[in-house]
């Protein structure tokens, strides 16, 4: 419930994000400590509540290995590998603390965890809820956990920093603009998503704070590496609906109108490829692709995966006899705020950025599917533990920072929103051109040079570090696929 503060408020943690990040970040944080999470919307409009396919996990020590190679594979050569160890090593003990909690993943009938698989994974090593609803039964598990304060419908629009620390953030909130005060401020905020005109993201994830660490000088480090799914539901009206990985994991094929399953003509591990492989596959094919899933039992999808059973079933779709017509949409943003193994933003006494939203340096070039719930809960709870031995907590000293005036949004703001993202999914998604990607830069430096709505210009920021860092690097790589080098 939100309440306004007429008297100066001191939180010890203000976390901005309601995902998986800012709630494991909560859920990790003793009950003692005054903690207030403020989140855009509603809690559940964020990415984490969307996620289907899983959470990945070394299944034994055998596979701590195994899984920390196929991380770094995946990353096509670019990974930070103390990262991926910490991802690996640190992952199966914060899932197995979540399932000491009382968190229920999907069993075998013999009271096993039950594991599945997902491209580019040498093995089934995916922790999965409820069939295809994992984000949705984790972010309700935290929820029902959650032990502090959360205020809804309240975007922040500046975070407050000086001189190597942070002081807070602004927020606006029922029509007003006030400063909130904290020793120590989590980012947890998710991606860029919602820049592009095609997504699978909330509608909540559109880089605002990725816009506002550019404005403030904090480095962002390898945004050209986005990912695009490339199964996605298009809908009549440009909405696009995930249809996860996990079932071609489970063996569903991509076939084109004649019912070839062409993949293989582009990688030899075919629907298995990784999604950068098969979203440029998929655009490049002259044919329609589909998702045929007629080979699998009808009760058995419908069991395994409910969530697109509903939605198939909503658009019309016989399952499993019809084809589903897919294409790629934007979906993960690989890069982001840079942090340390702390999720600890360098040169910041106790400035933190986690999930989606920080680039810890584990995907590399490219995220291996189901890594990301795992980055979310074991960088978030890094980053919490370092806070709770960082002194800060005790040592704050109180600065006040002027209320902004700055209009949030302007007249004819919306109209640039929509073209920039048609200009993002044109040129700069899933293969890029230098001309092209200059070209859109251009116009967004010229639109920069106008007066802007506060929240047009972070989007606007984001667009041109994004193209920015794709024009720098001029070698196709994992997730960045330059069609002119
Ligand atoms: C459809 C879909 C399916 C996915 N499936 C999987 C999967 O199966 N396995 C996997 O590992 N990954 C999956 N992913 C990726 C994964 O869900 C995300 O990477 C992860 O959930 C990110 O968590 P997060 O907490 O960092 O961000 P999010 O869950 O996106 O949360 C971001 C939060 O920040 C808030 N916020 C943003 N800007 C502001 C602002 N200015 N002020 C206040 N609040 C703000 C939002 O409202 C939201 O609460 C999927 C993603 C999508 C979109």
């Amino acid at each position: 419930m939100n309440s306004h503060q007429s008297n100066l408020v001191i939180y010890d943690y203000i976390i901005v994000g309601s995902g998986l990040a800012g709630l494991y970040s909560a859920f990790n944080i003793p009950e003692k400590y005054k903690v207030l999470i403020l989140t855009k919307t509603m809690p559940w409009e964020c990415n984490s509540f969307y996620a289907q396919g899983g959470i990945s996990v070394p299944k034994d020590d055998k596979d701590i290995y195994l899984h920390i190679e196929d991380t770094i594979k995946a990353g096509a050569g670019s990974c930070d590998i103390s990262a991926v160890e910490t991802l690996v090593k640190d992952g199966r003990k914060e899932i197995d603390k979540l399932i000491s909690m009382g968190l229920n993943f999907d069993k075998t009938v013999d009271g096993k965890l039950l594991y599945t698989k997902e491209g580019a994974h040498s093995t089934d090593r995916i922790l999965h809820i409820g069939g295809d609803a994992t984000g949705r039964y984790l972010h309700s598990f935290l929820i029902h956990n959650l032990k502090h304060n959360i205020w809804t419908n309240s975007q922040v629009i500046d975070i407050l920093v000086d001189n190597s620390r942070a002081y807070g953030v602004t927020v606006y909130i029922d029509g007003i603009i006030e400063n909130l005060y904290c020793k120590n401020l989590i980012l947890a905020s998710g991606g860029i998503g919602r820049l592009y005109k095609y997504s699978t993201n909330a509608t909540t994830v559109s880089g605002d704070i990725h816009g506002i660490a550019i404005e403030k000088g904090i480095k962002l480090r390898d945004m050209e590496m986005l990912q695009f799914h490339p199964t996605t539901l298009l809908s009549q009206n440009n909405e696009t609906f995930l249809i996860s990985e996990a079932l071609r994991g489970e063996g569903a094929y991509v076939v084109d109108e004649d019912g070839d399953r062409f993949l293989f003509k582009y990688d030899k591990r075919g629907e298995l490829a990784s999604r950068d492989i098969v979203s440029r596959a998929i655009i490049k094919h002259p044919k329609q692709a589909f998702l045929s899933i007629s080979h699998f039992k009808r009760d058995w999808f419908i069991n395994r995966f409910p969530t697109i059973s509903r939605l198939l079933k909503n658009y019309g779709f016989n399952i499993t006899d019809d084809l589903i017509p897919i294409s790629p949409a934007f979906h993960y943003t690989i890069g982001g705020i840079e942090t340390d193994l702390y999720g600890r933003i360098p040169n910041y006494i106790n400035l933190y950025a986690v999930g989606e939203v920080a680039s810890t340096g584990v995907h590399g070039a490219n995220r291996l599917a189901s890594n990301s719930l795992l980055e979310a809960i074991v960088f978030s709870n890094r980053a919490v533990q370092h806070s709770l031995n960082n002194q800060h907590l005790n040592i704050y000293t109180h600065k006040n920072f002027p209320k902004s005036n700055k209009k949030l949004i302007l007249n004819g703001d919306d109209f640039i929103k929509k073209e920039l993202s048609n200009l993002l999914w044109k040129y700069v998604s899933i293969e890029r051109r230098g001309a092209e990607l200059q070209m859109v830069l251009d116009k967004i430096d010229v639109l920069l040079r106008n007066e802007n709505g506060r929240l047009i210009k972070l989007n606007l920021l984001v667009a041109r570090e994004v193209i920015i860092s794709a024009l720098k690097n001029n070698k196709s790589q994992g997730a960045h696929f330059r069609a002119d080098s």
